[in-house]
């Protein structure tokens, strides 16, 4: 691959993108998930690469480990706890190795960004014996792709390539290099090869014993891998970091040395004790667990690690700084941080979502949650989601509830969960319901999109991601297929209707199914024609806050307003964000809720 001298400032997700298609890569596969999801909608503006958004991520893989089999040079994506349920594939993966090159990227929220928990899966290189690397910045990100795959080859095992939030959503200038498209295209072709993919215990006994024997290869590549880089500066301490610890720990303590991993697993154990003999003391700086460090100790080697730097959160210059206050090579300075204003999360002004979480909150029913912009619905004042554990956890959890309580339960007990979160994993437990003849009620809020990722495709749409029309799942045929008969389909925005079929439905001693149905607001053409722009009279509004229920962030509550009562307290509508969905209007007993004159 040549260098073709071209600067690019890309995000590292754009560089994996642009790093996937340099180094001749066929088919990508993910579902959406922040921070990971820019690498599929990147890798589609590129010519020659089959693209698709599953409807989960042991799919995605699966899918891909197809296309590897078949000999293509494969990417899939997805977030860290993608991997969780990607996990079942990836691990005989490693037994049955692969044909073309296949690269497993796991993007990883330090902070908890955008997701339930911080699992840090570097842990899964070890536990699925593949090896892993570790970019520190958009550059990394892009070569580590090819490396990847040519690692990949080489070994012939899935590798897995690590990002972060900050790395995944930076931006830094990446050099571009000439892609190859052809060398990789000539290789696929149907090869049949039992011994090695049909994973029977007699095949799978042979193939852990190649495994064993790829990964004693592996750490002696890793003592000569090119991106496990020592500098030796003051020293006095030696650094042992990797990913974008590094260039927290090069901001702070420039002087110090250095042994920078690209390859986090597995480790270069000739190496680290070579650096080791070079410097005085070690440390250990890296986010989350202590991965490297406890290697490190295992090698029978003193350092120092987490002890110092936090195993909570995110790291960053300054806490780098005061975490390690005793080694600071130089007087630290401390980042400016400018004061933001609190800005609460919270659903949509007009968001379909609201309806039906105002109907369950004032039906006082347990609501199993699940993941989406809807989690949201837990906070005051719908406080209308009491669980939220994993994708399509919701239905289960409800199940559960509902056996357990028996006939005390009936009636209090519903599930919620969006029609994306649906189709990644939330069929087999409502095939569960039906199957075991579950009472519990179940919404399946459909917005036609993966909302909280950005308005994706998923199989609910009628799109595919590479932008060709497709069926589209009917969620009540599904529904009824599968022994439910109960299927009703609800428009959220009336809010008195959507009252009463939740009613009648938390009434029925059966599973039943309501489809709130109503498209994203974000969603071009979501936005009805008749709907208007509110305001609130203030010579009607009483003050009786009905309307503040909703927690639509369009209305607010002016403490020291006179109302219509001549008493203090009345709510306002912020013309800028309503977008008349008329919810607040349905409630208003007082026809306060005017249109804008
Ligand atoms: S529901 Fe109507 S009367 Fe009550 S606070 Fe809202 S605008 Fe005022
Ligand atoms: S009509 Fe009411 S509920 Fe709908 S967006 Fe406007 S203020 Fe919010």
């Amino acid at each position: 691959m040549s260098v073709t001298h071209r600067k690019q400032l890309l995000s590292g997700n754009e560089a994996i993108a642009r790093g996937a298609y340099e180094a001749g890569v066929l088919f990508a596969s993910a579902y959406p998930g922040t921070p990971s999801t820019e690498i599929l909608e990147n890798l589609i503006s590129y010519d020659g690469i089959y693209c698709e958004w599953s409807p989960n991520e042991k799919v995605a893989l699966e899918v891909g480990v197809g296309a590897c089999y078949a000999g293509a040079r494969t990417l899939v994506a997805m977030k860290h706890v993608g991997v969780n349920v990607a996990a079942d594939p990836l691990f005989t993966l490693s037994y049955t190795g692969i044909r073309g090159g296949m690269v497993l990227v796991t993007a990883d929220d330090p902070e908890l960004h955008s997701s339930q928990n911080e699992q840090d899966n570097r842990n899964y290189a070890k536990f699925a014996k593949v090896p892993m690397l570790d970019p520190a910045d958009s550059q990394e990100a892009k070569d580590y792709v090819a490396l990847a795959l040519d690692i990949s080859e080489q070994f012939d095992t899935p590798v897995l390539l690590r990002s972060t939030t900050r790395v995944s959503h930076s931006q830094s200038s990446v050099s571009l290099s000439e892609p190859d498209r052809t060398t990789h295209a000539g290789k696929v072709s149907i090869v049949k090869d039992p011994p090695k993919l049909v994973m029977l215990p007699a095949n799978a006994r042979k193939r852990h014993v190649v495994v064993e024997e790829r990964m004693k290869r592996l750490r002696e590549f890793a003592d000569t891998f090119r991106e496990n880089v020592m500098e030796i500066n003051d020293t006095d301490i030696g650094i042992i970091t990797a990913g974008i610890s590094y260039q927290y720990a090069k901001e702070i303590f420039p002087n110090a040395s250095y042994l920078k991993l690209g390859m986090v697993y597995p480790l270069p154990e000739k190496l680290i004790r070579e650096f080791s003999g070079k410097v005085k003391r070690l440390l250990v700086i890296e986010e989350l667990d202590p991965f490297i460090e406890e290697q490190v100790r295992a090698m029978g080697l003193e350092t120092s690690g987490k002890e110092n730097v936090p195993i909570l959160g995110e790291l960053n210059p300054d806490i780098v700084a005061s975490s390690l206050s005793g080694y600071v090579f130089k007087e630290s300075v401390p980042m400016e941080k400018p004061e933001l204003p609190p800005r609460p999360p919270n659903m949509c002004p007009g968001c379909p979502h609201r309806g039906i979480f105002y109907a369950l909150s004032k039906s006082k029913v347990f609501v199993a949650g699940d993941i989406g912009c809807y989690t949201l619905a837990f906070l005051p004042p719908l406080q209308a989601i009491d669980t939220c554990l994993c994708m399509g956890a919701s239905i289960g959890h409800a199940v559960g509830i509902d056996k357990v309580m028996g006939k005390e339960g009936q009636g209090k007990v519903a599930a919620v969960i969006g029609d994306s979160t649906f189709f990644h994993s939330g069929i087999t437990p409502l095939i569960d319901a039906a199957y075991n003849k579950s009472s519990a009620t179940i919404c399946i809020l459909d917005n036609r999109t993966t909302a909280m990722t950005g308005a994706q495709q998923n199989p609910g749409t009628g799109k595919t991601l590479m932008g060709e029309d497709t069926h589209r799942v009917d969620i009540p045929a599904l529904a009824k297929s599968i022994g439910i008969n109960r299927v009703r389909k609800v428009d959220p925005y009336d809010i008195q209707k959507t009252r009463e079929i939740v009613t009648e439905e938390l009434d029925v001693d059966e599973i039943s199914v309501i489809i709130s149905e109503s498209p994203c607001v974000l969603l071009k053409g979501a936005r009805r024609k008749e709907w208007e722009v509110l305001s609130v009279d203030h010579d009607k509004c009483t003050g009786c806050k009905a309307c503040i229920m909703l927690g639509c962030p369009a209305i607010g509550w002016d403490p020291e307003g006179i109302n219509g009562k001549g008493k203090k307290g009345r709510s306002v509508i912020d013309e800028m964000l309503c977008i008349g969905c008329t919810m607040c209007q349905q409630l208003c007993k007082f026809d306060a809720i005017v249109k804008v004159p």
